[in-house]
């Protein structure tokens, strides 16, 4: 355990760990009967066109959403694509900037132009009193974000949408087993999209899913996944290629039934941090509402740079060179990447508070991948940072090797 600043890595001492720790490092179910049920995809030869591992996954899925409709699809990227044209959306849509960039690719890739809204800093989701002014004859819709899994404003964002005659999703890619005033997240909007890669705490290795209770709508997007067919010679709508595989779902199936022990083992790390890092000046870990379920999959610091004395940089820089490897998630905000920047080179004055939060947010390693005591000794790194925030700022300014990439 580190104790001096001298044990630090930036300072000289070996890294707290051999081998590089990952945010999202996936969580992996019980192997033998993953191996069972590849053996039985093979010997099926049914390997992917709504095969029985698919509709197994969506069942399930269905039922612990409760929600009348789920479609399996290869990512939630594909997912969104084909939710966002199944709705029929076209000009503009208003999206947070503070997601990850396939929130807003879903949209121009077909060539709708995402309208970035700033976020309700204490939240980090979006801020419905921020919406009506972003509004204009061209808007059609609103897709809102359950970051980290905390839902959004859903009930402000229904009166808008309602208001204004605009269709409302969400993407959903955070909030797998999560609720909002107890109903299952899934269940709201004309559609949620859950996403089910490597990273999320359920993994079909890559995977999305749409979940709606609009039975028309699951129809379309059921045939816009599979080309439009509606019988083997039979096309009666555009369509593309969104079909998940029997493996993925096979691997979807192994996470789900290891799901309660997943969150356990989420929540027991989140405790662990929240007890270890209480009361450290300028560094907070963000809050789940007690009464919602949660996934607890992501372990979120806020960084005040003022207080801490280092700032969030800084503090990525000492833990990377403990092989700590934690992420600036969604760093620089979807505003601030290409193509977005280009052709809205001032939206950042619309987006102050995410602006501040980009700058701000820390991502540590959870998951059943690490354990107590690598738990301890990255939250031991954390305080000594802080404890010595001047000194590791000067040293770190000198070395001039803050990571910018
Ligand atoms: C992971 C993620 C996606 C994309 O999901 P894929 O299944 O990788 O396509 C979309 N939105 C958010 C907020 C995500 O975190």
């Amino acid at each position: 355990m580190k104790t001096n600043i001298s044990d630090l890595a930036i300072c000289g001492g070996p890294p707290a760990f051999n081998e590089t720790l990952h945010v999202g490092r996936p969580n992996i179910g019980d192997r033998e009967q993953l191996i069972q049920s590849f053996k039985q995809i093979l010997d099926n030869r049914w390997l992917t066109n709504n095969g029985p591992f698919v509709q197994e996954f969506e069942k399930k899925v269905a039922q612990i959403l409760g929600v009348r409709h789920c479609i399996a699809m290869c990512n939630a990227t594909i997912a969104l694509e084909i939710v966002i044209r199944g709705l029929g959306l076209t000009g503009e849509v208003i999206v947070p900037s503070f997601t990850f960039i396939a929130t807003a690719h879903s949209l121009q890739w077909q060539e709708i132009t995402p309208v970035f809204c700033d976020i309700d800093p204490d939240t980090h989701t979006i801020d419905p009193k921020k919406i009506e002014s972003l509004i204009t004859p061209r808007t059609t819709g609103i897709i809102g974000v359950h970051l980290w899994g905390r839902p959004c404003a859903i009930n402000e964002l229904v009166e808008i949408t309602n208001h204004h005659n605009l269709m409302l999703i969400f993407d959903a890619a955070h909030a797998f087993d999560c609720s909002y005033n107890g109903h299952m997240i899934g269940n709201f909007g004309e559609a949620e999209v859950f996403s089910f890669h490597a990273t999320k705490f359920i993994n079909s290795f890559e995977g999305g899913m749409v979940a709606t209770n609009n039975g028309k709508l699951a129809a379309k997007l059921r045939l816009m996944k599979n080309f439009g067919f509606a019988g083997y010679d039979n096309v009666i709508h555009i369509g593309t290629n969104g079909k998940m595989n029997e493996m993925c779902a096979a691997m979807g199936l192994a996470s789900l039934d290891y799901m309660d022990d997943i969150v356990d083992t989420n929540l027991r790390n989140y405790r662990q941090y929240k007890d270890d890092l209480a009361d450290l000046p300028g560094v907070s870990l963000i809050n789940y509402d007690e009464n919602e379920k949660n996934n607890f999959q992501y372990i979120v610091l806020e960084i005040d740079e003022r207080l801490a004395r280092l700032s969030r940089d800084q503090l990525l820089k000492v833990l990377r060179t403990e092989n700590i490897f934690a992420r600036r998630y969604f760093y620089p905000g979807c505003h601030r990447m290409k193509p977005y920047r280009s052709y809205f080179p001032h939206s950042g004055l619309l987006l102050p508070e995410t602006e501040k939060m980009t700058d701000r947010i820390l991502i540590l390693p959870t998951g059943t991948a690490i354990n107590t005591d690598d738990i301890k000794a990255i939250c031991q790194i954390v305080k000594l940072s802080v404890k010595h925030g001047e000194s590791i700022k000067s040293i770190l300014e000198s070395q001039n090797t803050i990571n910018k990439e």
